[in-house]
């Protein structure tokens, strides 16, 4: 029988242990940490993005501000309000809801997130660190498939990995968490050999049918089919597409589920997994910033 792999369940368990954990906090230090959004623009996904966000900080007890810009703000503007929560001592973490509007360039902004204060793991000083196995915080969702994977004794070690995507938020990180040598779930959790697979990767279907552990984070609809699957390889599914007939993630899940062991659906996959993950860096910055 294949397993489901419910990210909504597994987030809402690790919500609530993430809820005492804050509650110490709050008792040790008088404060509750605080979660900074910044929106700019009015696209509908991000909007939603982040008052999902803000309502798992609620549930927590995570404090949570959020910063909506027009959509003609300016890169300036932009970095003046950055530069005003890095140095606002009750702000614990930035997000920096992507994408932004094309007059400002995502790169230049997000360098300018204090490397303390930077939940996403965005900044180079934090990529480096993760990528050097002595990481300050994870990626969300590199971290959020990571917990899955593990929290249902689905271990990566030895195994074959295969992740589809290589973009800085997702593939990248992915591939370089899975492949560590050690890592705080344990040796279990990384180990596993991993190949990386992008829109030039020649064969990428036979790849992906050597995978054990098959990853995928590409961003088209039901992408990865059944044919590109070996039997009894478990699939982890980060693509979000909105189509017509509603969100549907990168592996076409109803066939790819009949030969799979494990399944990660979209929606209550990854997705919720990726806030949950941001509430966790959010404590550890503002532990980080008491410490
Ligand atoms: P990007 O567009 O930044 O990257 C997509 C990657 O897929 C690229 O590396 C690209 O290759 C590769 N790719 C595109 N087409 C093909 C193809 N035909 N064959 C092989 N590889 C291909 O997307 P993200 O990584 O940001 O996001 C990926 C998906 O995950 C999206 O659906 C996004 O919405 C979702 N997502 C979900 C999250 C969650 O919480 N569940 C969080 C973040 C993203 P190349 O580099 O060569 O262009």
């Amino acid at each position: 029988m294949t397993l489901i792999l419910d990210g909504k369940a597994l987030a809402a368990a690790m919500e609530l242990e993430l809820a005492e954990l804050v509650a110490d906090f709050i008792q040790n230090h008088a404060f509750a940490p605080c979660l900074a959004a910044v929106l700019v623009g009015d696209d509908p996904a991000s909007a939603t993005y982040v008052k999902n966000k803000r309502l798992a900080c609620e549930r927590v007890g995570i404090e949570s501000r959020l910063h909506r810009l027009s959509p003609s703000t300016t890169e300036e503007e932009l970095l003046q309000v950055v530069a005003t929560l890095n140095n606002d001592d009750a702000v614990s973490g930035i997000l920096v809801q992507l994408p932004l509007p094309t007059q400002i360039r995502e790169q230049k902004v997000l360098d300018a997130v204090h490397p303390l204060k930077d939940v996403d793991c965005f900044h180079p000083e934090n990529v480096g660190l993760m990528v050097q196995g002595r990481p300050r915080f994870l990626p969300c969702t590199p971290h959020g498939c990571m917990q899955i994977l593990h929290r249902h004794s689905l271990p990566v070690a030895g195994k074959h990995a295969v992740v589809v995507g290589r973009s800085e938020i997702v593939g990248k990180p992915l591939a370089t968490l899975l492949a560590q040598k050690d890592s705080h779930l344990g040796p279990a959790a990384c180990n596993a050999t991993v190949t990386v697979c992008h829109s030039k990767t020649s064969n990428l279907a036979e790849i992906c049918r050597q995978a054990d552990v098959l990853i995928a984070a590409i961003g088209r609809p039901k992408f990865v089919t059944a044919e590109m699957v070996k039997p009894g390889a478990v699939v982890i599914d980060v693509g979000i597409n909105r189509t017509e007939s509603g969100l549907v993630g990168d592996v076409d899940f109803e066939a790819v589920k009949e030969i799979a062991s494990a399944i990660t659906p979209v929606p209550r996959g990854v997705g919720p997994m990726t806030i949950t993950m941001l509430m966790h860096n959010t404590l550890a910055a503002a532990r980080g910033q008491v410490a």
